[in-house]
């Protein structure tokens, strides 16, 4: 998987929040989120998340996209 540093993180979230992005993209930033300290103090991955998942609802067929996502999320973190 591609590796992102911060710079390139906080520049995706606004992506993130603002228009679709690849699944790919959405999973290096996902597992950067949720792996990197410095990001974590700047957002709080649940509400970034749960603003993913209210935009993606008017677009469907991304909130199962967005499932997807929080469901990794979960995957990441309990490996910690
Ligand atoms: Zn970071």
């Amino acid at each position: 998987m591609k590796q992102l540093d911060c710079d390139e993180v906080k520049r995706s979230v606004h992506e993130y929040l603002h228009s679709a992005m690849h699944e790919q993209e959405l999973d290096a930033v996902t597992a950067h989120l949720a792996n990197c300290d410095s990001c974590e103090q700047h957002y709080d991955i649940e509400i970034v998340f749960n603003q993913v998942i209210q935009r993606s609802c008017d677009e469907a067929p991304t909130s199962e996209l967005a499932e997807r996502v929080m469901q990794r999320l979960r995957e990441i973190q309990d490996h910690d």
